[in-house]
């Protein structure tokens, strides 16, 4: 079944009786003190509830968790040499050396705290972790996810999403590398240095390793990764507050998470607020989990530069309030930032990298997790057919063939296209944003889906661009006529620098 639309009021929301369509997910929920019945809130004094939808005065109660895995540690003293050390035990740095060594392949794993929980909340597009064979690996799924484009109007989009447990994730990769033989070592990379054929990385602590293939897996703050001068390195942003949240009620369905709400009627009686919500727009993204839990996100799709982050929050409170969303605890929060677009690193170079260094960050939405699972056993191959048992390439060959596994020139030119998303949608105000993504989710499903995922080839997406414009309105047409041809010469400008 395709997209369905409604152009009325959203159905009601689903009885909280209603059974999910999977288990309550695993979080761990402190013991509540007091009573979220509504009635008799107005009774009782409740000390750490929010004031009415003004959520911002609580305290997160997450505390910093930690595994309970007896990891296989490298100790200095071993003097031993690895073929690959991979800086930072992230998704991307655990999924590469969890599949690398499957090869026989002898890798350490450098991270300051390489049992600590990833922070972040990780939400993923259920087809593409039963790709993967990870499905096992979600907390809690929804059959379908909404697009609340205006008050009227809200798209149903029939696509399963999932919210990526983040300890059976880690603790299944982790428990891959422990079987094949993968080192850790609790340190903080200062420095790389490369000689012809073998590289070192220098830790905080003094110790040394070498190694045949250093791997940036250190996330977005890396510095050991270059870029060409000749392209400016004009990311977009984008930037979020999130919170996990004990509430009294809220009005979604549960079966359904957000995807994006645009509305903007909770900012009639902010002005400031309204006027600059119209020009840069932001969304509420949430994952509802049963009628009393919640995980709402106030999020800039992209902006440059930067968007305030308490401008972000302040549009979140009023939106709450006007939700009636009234925050009793808050369990987690989060502030995300996520540099999107811009030039990828140099390619090749004596470091590789993988994850949110690398460029892997899908320039129009700013998701990455899905896309660094997907990839990393393609690098895999690539530095076992280098490094594996039976043949011995190193040096400028070996970062030759890694990165052009992780950037084949087809992707390359693919992902200008995707930057070419991303400079369309920091062009659109919120009337323009709410067109775009009326047309774009009247795509047939292989396409808005495709395009969301990283999936679709340069013919594709070339095919894509026509029916879209197809199937935009009038006034989308015309954003599309005199907003595109700056980023659309950008766009082959950067493309003819690949090719040439
Ligand atoms: C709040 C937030 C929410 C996000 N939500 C989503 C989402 O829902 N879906 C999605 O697809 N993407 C999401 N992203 C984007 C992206 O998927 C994440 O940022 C993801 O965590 C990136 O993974 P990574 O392994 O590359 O880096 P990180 O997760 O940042 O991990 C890097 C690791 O390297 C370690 N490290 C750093 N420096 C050093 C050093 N010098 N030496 C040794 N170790 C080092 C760090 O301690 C850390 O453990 C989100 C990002 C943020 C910030």
């Amino acid at each position: 079944m395709g997209t369905q639309f409604i152009l009325s009021t959203p159905p009601p929301p689903t009885s909280i009786q209603q059974p999910l369509l999977s288990a309550t997910p695993s979080f761990p929920l402190p013991k509540t003190h007091h009573t979220t019945s509504r009635k008799r809130r107005g009774r009782i004094h409740i000390h750490n509830t929010s004031k009415f939808g003004n959520f911002l005065d609580l305290k997160p109660e997450h505390q910093p968790e930690t595994f309970d895995f007896d990891l296989p540690w490298f100790h200095p003293s071993d003097r031993a040499r690895f073929d690959v050390i991979i800086i930072g035990a992230g998704p991307a740095g655990i999924r590469l050396a969890e599949q690398v060594s499957l090869y026989g392949v002898k890798v350490c794993c450098i991270d300051p705290e390489p049992l600590s929980l990833w922070p972040n909340n990780y939400g993923v597009w259920v087809d593409e972790f039963e790709n993967l064979g990870l499905e096992d690996c979600l907390d809690k799924t929804w059959p379908m996810a909404s697009v609340y484009l205006n008050d009227s109007k809200t798209k149903y989009l029939d696509r399963c999403y999932g919210r990526v447990s983040r300890k059976k994730l880690k603790g299944k990769l982790v428990q891959g590398c422990v079987s094949n033989g993968v080192r850790f070592y609790k340190a903080k990379v200062w420095q790389i240095k490369h000689r012809e054929f073998e590289s070192s990385v220098l830790c905080d602590d003094g110790t040394e390793l070498k190694g045949s293939l250093i791997v940036d897996a250190s996330g977005f703050g890396s510095t050991f990764i270059e870029y060409d001068n000749v392209r400016k390195r004009n990311h977009g942003f984008q930037i979020a507050h999130g919170i996990l949240a004990e509430v009294d009620d809220h009005p979604f369905d549960l079966d359904k998470m957000v995807l994006m709400d645009w509305r903007d009627s909770h900012l009639g009686n902010e002005p400031y607020l309204r006027v600059s919500n119209s020009k840069f727009p932001t969304f509420l993204y949430a994952m509802p989990f049963n009628s009393n839990l919640i995980f709402l996100e106030e999020t800039s799709l992209v902006s440059r530069p930067v968007l305030s982050y308490m401008e972000v929050k302040k549009r979140m409170v009023a939106r709450l309030r006007h939700l009636g969303i009234r925050v009793n605890r808050i369990l987690e929060d989060e502030k995300c930032l996520i540099p999107m677009g811009g030039p990828l690193p140099r390619i090749p170079q004596n470091v590789m990298a993988i994850g949110g260094t690398s460029g892997v960050v899908h320039p129009s939405t700013g998701y990455m997790v899905a896309r660094t699972m997907a990839v990393a056993p393609v690098v895999a191959v690539a530095i076992a057919q280098c490094l594996g048992s039976t043949r011995m390439i190193r040096g400028k060959q070996l970062h030759d063939k890694v990165w052009n596994s992780l950037w084949p020139i087809e992707k390359r030119l693919v992902r200008e296209f995707y930057s070419f998303g991303m400079e369309t949608l920091l062009k659109l105000d919120l009337d323009g944003t709410r067109r775009f993504f009326d047309a774009f989710f009247n795509l047939k499903p292989y396409y808005w889906q495709g395009f969301l995922s990283s999936r679709l080839t340069l013919n594709e997406l070339l095919w894509l661009s026509i029916s879209l414009f197809g199937y935009a309105s009038n006034p989308s047409r015309f954003d599309i006529v005199t907003k595109c041809p700056v980023p659309l010469a950008k766009m082959m400008a950067n493309i003819a620098l690949e090719y040439f």
